[in-house]
């Protein structure tokens, strides 16, 4: 993982939103307030614009700048969730201009730490977290298995927490919301996918076709 890997995610995650803003907003019609297609659209177009006008000197500076951006710019829960997700990530990657597939995986743990420090999500509460947390636990089962050299390793790994992520944003359709504005309806955010877990599959996606 370089800056430039560490920016095509990023482009084409703001290009998978913004493709997808309206799909995401009509999740959210049904079991919240209908925003998080804009919301999410508009905090990584604003990333977008960040990173266009910044010379970071490594995906770690990258992704510290796209987590605080995020914060700044989205109102809504999700705004914070994957803003301290970015920028724990970010923190998280050693120094230098290239970190290796496995420290960028740490990375990822740390950013859902964070996240789930901040939101106090399990799994199965009908979250982001339904498809960040398998998304990383594929994503180191493929290093250990394939080997985490060069950046076939992270492609692959990638491509593996792309995979389930899907199968976990799928998983939320039965759950019962117990977080976020969704656990308001109760019994009646049953039967709808959930929103976070939605874009959180789209971000995982985004990476497995920039480092493909
Ligand atoms: P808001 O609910 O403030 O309008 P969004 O619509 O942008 O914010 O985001 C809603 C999504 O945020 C939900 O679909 C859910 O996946 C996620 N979410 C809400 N609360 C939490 C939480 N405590 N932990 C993890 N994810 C959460
Ligand atoms: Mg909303
Ligand atoms: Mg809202």
């Amino acid at each position: 993982m370089d800056v430039a890997l560490a920016r095509a995610w990023l482009d084409a995650a703001a290009d998978a939103l913004a493709a997808r803003t309206e799909e995401l907003t009509s999740l959210d019609a049904a079991i919240g307030d209908s925003d998080h297609g804009v919301n999410m659209n508009r905090g990584f177009g604003a990333v977008r614009t960040a990173l266009a006008g910044a010379s970071p000197a490594g995906p770690g500076a990258v992704f510290t700048l796209a987590g605080t951006t995020l914060v700044s710019k989205v109102g809504g829960a999700s705004g914070p969730l994957y803003g301290s997700a970015f920028r724990a990530l970010g923190k998280a990657l050693p120094e230098g201009a290239e970190v290796d597939a496995a420290a960028f995986g740490a990375g990822l743990r740390a950013g859902l730490d964070a996240l789930v420090k901040l939101g106090g999500a399990a799994p199965g509460d009908k979250t982001i977290v339904d498809a960040y947390a398998p998304a990383v636990d594929a994503y180191d089962a493929a290093l250990r298995e394939h080997g985490g050299d060069g950046d076939g390793g992270l492609a692959a790994a990638a491509r593996a927490a792309a995979g389930a992520a899907a199968e976990g944003m799928r998983a939320t359709v039965p759950l019962q919301a117990r977080k976020g504005r969704a656990s308001y309806l109760g019994e009646r955010s049953i039967g709808h996918q959930d929103p976070g877990a939605t874009s959180t599959w789209l971000i995982f996606q985004a990476l497995a076709d920039a480092a493909a």
